[in-house]
């Protein structure tokens, strides 16, 4: 494989020709994520015999029960990239406040990550991966800040994901399309086998979480509902139906593929807007994905012109195939329909009764 193909070290290196007056920082950045995703695969591919399985006993800043992998998976990220004094800030989903570098103006940049996605597959051995985002740090030359992060996903300099599946792989966007590495366990590097990953603007699939539908906004419901009438509805095809309940596994399928992903907004519970976190899960997820020709939305609106408010943020998420967000956007757009109530999946006997 070797003497046909770059490896991400190598990537890197011809993307930097294009900048004569870049310093490395960011690429070292790039490679100490690499890294400490490569240290991941490992402990993730040995299972339980990593001694990893199960909680600490802890609940994190979302709420949700620590497991002893998410602990171990924050302390290698900020291990990996302290070092070179690149990184003036990382924010976590682990982490309730933010690590700050302690010189003041040190780095140039700031990483949001995922340092464990679908921690909760762990246990029944399925793909989990990490996430990240980075960002410029403030040109001003100070500590970094909470409020600092707060940037759109516009602004993010490179965006990726790792999976630990059959094969670990890292996908990363640094603003020029997505390339796809995957992991060569025998020399431990990432080699490019996947070059300008692109999603086909349709598909007949989706995947949402159907448990869920009676708190689903009515554009989703429109949407789901008309996949599922098939050839016979106003779609006219049949639609699969895909749920992994892990961000980045139902990201790299659509990559791959194709597809629509939807977490959208609903009204289950008031205090959250949305399920996946808006600065680690989905403005990186949406660069990629549009990077790759699809569209990332907030089922609404594109979801990378979100100005972010707090830094663990919650926001409805919805992506994929280019035609199909935009469909539902529009349905967004067009308001509710007014014959809802009469539409066969959602009434008495329909299959996604709501609530009403
Ligand atoms: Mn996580
Ligand atoms: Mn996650």
């Amino acid at each position: 494989m070797l003497t046909k193909t770059l490896t991400l070290t190598q990537f890197l290196i011809e993307e930097r020709r294009r900048f004569p007056q870049a310093s490395g920082a960011f690429n070292s950045l790039v490679l100490g994520v690499a890294l400490a995703c490569k240290a991941l695969a490992r402990r993730v591919a040995h299972g339980a015999l990593s001694g990893m399985y199960g909680g600490v006993g802890e609940t994190n800043i979302q709420g949700e029960a620590q497991q002893k992998l998410d602990v171990l998976a924050n302390d290698t990220f900020l291990h990996c990239l302290q070092w070179g004094g690149y990184a003036r800030g990382m924010l976590s989903e682990e982490m309730e406040q933010p690590w700050i570098s302690e010189i003041a103006g040190q780095g140039d940049y700031l990483l949001a990550f995922d340092p464990l996605d679908g921690s909760s597959n762990i246990d029944v051995n399925l793909s989990v991966g990490s996430i990240f985002s980075l960002l410029r740090a403030p040109s001003e030359r100070k500590r970094a800040e909470t409020s600092d992060f707060l940037q759109p996903g516009s602004q993010q300099l490179a965006a990726g994901y790792a999976i630990y599946g059959p094969a670990t792989m890292f996908v990363l966007t640094v603003g020029r399309g997505v390339q796809g590495f995957t992991l060569d366990p025998e020399i431990g590097e990432f080699l490019l086998t996947h070059p300008q990953m692109t999603i086909p603007a349709q598909t007949k699939e989706f995947a949402i979480n159907a448990s869920n539908s009676r708190f689903w906004e009515p554009p989703i419901r429109r949407y789901v509902e008309e996949c599922l009438a098939g050839s016979k509805g106003p779609r006219g095809k049949d639609f699969n139906m895909r749920w992994i309940a892990s961000l980045v596994a139902e990201a790299h399928r659509i990559l791959t593929r194709g597809g629509v992903f939807m977490y959208p907004r609903d009204t289950k519970d008031p205090s959250k807007a949305g399920r996946l976190r808006l600065l680690y899960e989905a403005n990186p997820i949406g660069m990629l994905i549009e990077q790759a020709g699809g569209r990332a939305s907030t089922g609404a609106g594109p979801v990378m012109q979100v100005q972010p408010e707090s830094a663990h943020q919650r926001i409805g998420f919805v992506f994929g195939s280019r035609e199909e967000v935009e469909r539902i956007e529009r349905y967004h757009a067009e308001g509710p329909v007014a014959a809802e109530e009469d539409t066969p999946l959602f009434n008495l006997r329909g299959l996604f009764r709501p609530n009403s």
